[in-house]
């Protein structure tokens, strides 16, 4: 059977222009550089120009909501953030309001993330006694509907509180029906028992030989005293690498001598932090955890839902918010973001997955600092994001051949 191949020609990378030569039936590359289109007999070729467009791999999201948002609902009002339950509340009800479930927000989110180069995921799911598993069940589906396209982690979160809400068995249930992670959320906040709350999480981890993370909005020396219990309790597990604090802007509010030393817990436990860099509130010192060798990875969260009307789904722009809020503007403190929101190196190898995105960039530096739009974006091989995607859509749409692409 002929295989179908597509060379990109000219494509920026190393500040050279490039062939790039595409598997599109194996998504992946088979090629960098000049191609001999004489070597490829059995191939249906079809040959695109970049036009010196950038590339840049595609992007991790490791921290982001597909269940709660209102994407293609009217305007929704929200209130001013009084207390944590409160707002819990607040969230319950807009979101039984709703018309749709969670696998049709999901679909929605997925198509946002995919047009602006996103290709893998860690996402948090609510579970409680209330839905029940109603919204892991629709990202479930989501997962397998796009399966080839976007790679879904999912984390059973128990947003009303893990032990406030009673949700240790449906978060059991959660990790039997196919959940990848144990979630959590303020375990003093939330919970009003730290130490209890980080135990039933890595107990239900351990059951189920699942990682862990936990939303930690606890501030100060209470949060930090949770992130050093929940290291401790990681290692005990043996879960390096597979463990994880979201949040954490305790570690914002405490001085450098207090950073070093729980940054150096963190690395020796092999636990991440995940920020979604916000700038409204203190923050992870980033550059100081990636100095002491800790895992940081960076998340969109929220994106226009009960918690906050902020965010666009742009994890390239989260990128370039980091560097900007870290004061990173010589190339190689730019540098920095690229392997904390890339779900591949900037420079790819015949054999890697085709998943990346062109860009009006002279380099990478030039793309993190810019977050400029997405020319195009592939994942796997197949083009679905990026001002290509939209021409060729609208194409198809006027010439009565579109499909649907969810
Ligand atoms: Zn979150």
């Amino acid at each position: 059977m002929n295989k179908n191949i597509l060379i990109l020609r000219n494509v920026r990378m190393n500040g050279e222009l490039h062939d790039l030569t595409i598997d599109e039936d194996a998504g992946i590359m088979t090629a960098i550089g000049q191609t001999n289109e004489k070597a490829l007999p059995t191939a249906r070729i079809r040959t695109e120009d970049a036009c010196g467009l950038h590339y840049m791999p595609a992007m991790t999201d490791k921290h982001i909501h597909l269940d709660k948002h209102f994407l293609g609902e009217p305007w929704k009002p929200l209130q001013p953030f009084v207390t944590l339950p409160g707002q819990l509340a607040f969230e319950k009800a807009m979101l039984t309001s709703l018309p749709t479930n969670a696998l049709e927000r999901a679909r929605r989110m997925l198509l946002l993330l995919l047009s602006q180069g996103t290709t893998s995921i860690r996402t948090h799911v609510d579970i409680d006694p209330v839905i029940g598993l109603a919204h892991l069940e629709g990202l479930l589906q989501a997962k397998s509907e796009f399966a080839g396209r976007m790679d879904i982690e999912i984390v059973a979160f128990p947003q009303q509180g893990l032990l406030r809400s009673g949700s240790i068995p449906i978060l059991k249930e959660a990790m039997r029906a196919g959940a990848d992670y144990v979630g959590g959320v303020d375990p003093a906040g939330l919970d009003q028992r730290v130490d209890a709350s980080l135990e039933a999480m890595f107990e239900v981890a351990t059951e189920f030989g699942a990682g862990v993370d936990m939303h930690l909005h606890d501030p100060g020396h209470l949060g930090l005293y949770t992130i050093g219990r929940f290291a401790d309790l990681a290692e005990e597990a043996g879960l390096a690498g597979r463990a994880a604090v979201s949040h954490a802007y305790c570690l914002g509010q405490i001085n450098e001598a207090k950073q070093d030393r729980i940054a150096d817990k963190l690395r020796a436990s092999g636990v991440a932090i995940i920020t979604s860099v916000p700038i409204d509130r203190p923050m992870p010192p980033v550059g100081r955890l990636l100095d002491a060798s800790v895992d940081v990875f960076v998340g969109c969260d929220n994106i226009l839902d009960a918690w906050s009307p902020f965010g666009n789904g742009d994890l390239l722009a989260r990128g370039s918010r980091l560097a900007e809020k870290e004061g990173w503007i010589v190339d190689e403190d730019l540098l920095r973001v690229a392997p904390l929101i890339g779900a591949a190196a900037l420079t790819p190898k015949p054999g890697d997955a085709a998943s990346f995105l062109l860009v009006p960039a002279m380099n990478p530096m030039h793309a993190i600092a810019s977050a400029p739009p997405r020319e195009a974006v592939y994942t796997r091989g197949r083009l679905v994001g990026g001002r290509w995607h939209e021409d060729r859509t609208r194409a198809r749409s006027a010439s009565g051949t579109e499909h649907s692409l969810s």
